[in-house]
């Protein structure tokens, strides 16, 4: 940042909030910073998760990017029956979402969890974290008929995550596994079919309104 002895700026870790931190020592190599004075508490996310399935590269950046930005607190790349992607770039995509965090006046940078089988983390899910299932298959329906177990999604507290499937959607095996949890609820996300990019802002933003930290 060619930022020379003297100089402030803004510091977070994602533990201890925001701070003004004073440059002390600056050489090309590295340099020392003091943090002076908090200038932001520490601002956590609701206990919201994404699950999603990588699609193309930037449209994978872009999920993490918008993820952050929503308010998740942490986002799991998964790999569905339809997924295309066997391998994603872990450390670019956090180094995306600690971008998106600085970006947005975060403090706090959800971990980009590895990638993992769908049906694995589902055989070790804990059944208190609800899952908003948005499935292509209820396209069109009403919001208030797409869910088991409340009238509208996201209505119970707790922790929750969002579960997005690839381009391809999901398949027969998987649908019908999920759909028999009594811890995931089903939605649509309007008439249309949306592109997974898409699909995983607009979850965010209902989940966000109807349980998280924008009411
Ligand atoms: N190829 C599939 C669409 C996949 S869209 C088809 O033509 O049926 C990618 C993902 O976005 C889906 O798996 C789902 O999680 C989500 N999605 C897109 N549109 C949706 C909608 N109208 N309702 C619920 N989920 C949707």
């Amino acid at each position: 940042m060619r930022m020379t002895a003297g100089g402030v700026l803004s510091l977070f870790n994602g533990k201890d909030g925001e701070w003004d931190a004073e440059v002390v020592e600056a050489g090309k190599r590295g340099g020392i910073l003091v943090c002076r004075a908090q200038t932001r508490p520490l601002q956590l996310p609701p206990d919201l998760w994404l699950l999603f399935a990588p699609i193309k590269k930037a449209r994978t950046d872009f999920i993490v990017e918008k993820a952050v930005e929503m308010g998740a607190a942490r986002v799991l790349p998964v790999q569905t029956d339809y997924t295309n992607a066997d391998r994603i770039r872990g450390d670019r995509l956090q180094a995306h979402a600690v971008e998106a965090a600085e970006q947005c006046g975060g403090t706090f940078v959800p971990e980009v969890a590895p990638l993992e089988r769908l049906s694995k983390l589902i055989d070790k899910w804990d059944p208190a974290r609800r899952i908003m299932m948005c499935d292509e298959a209820e396209v069109g329906q009403p919001l208030s008929q797409g869910s088991d177990n409340g009238p509208t999604v996201g209505a119970v507290e707790g922790p929750w995550a969002i579960l997005i499937g690839p381009e391809g959607g999901f398949s027969p095996a998987e649908r019908s596994r999920l759909r028999a949890l009594s811890f995931v609820q089903v939605t649509s996300l309007g008439p249309r079919i949306l592109r997974a990019d898409t699909a995983a802002v607009a979850a965010l933003t209902l989940w966000q309104l109807q349980n998280g930290d924008w009411r």
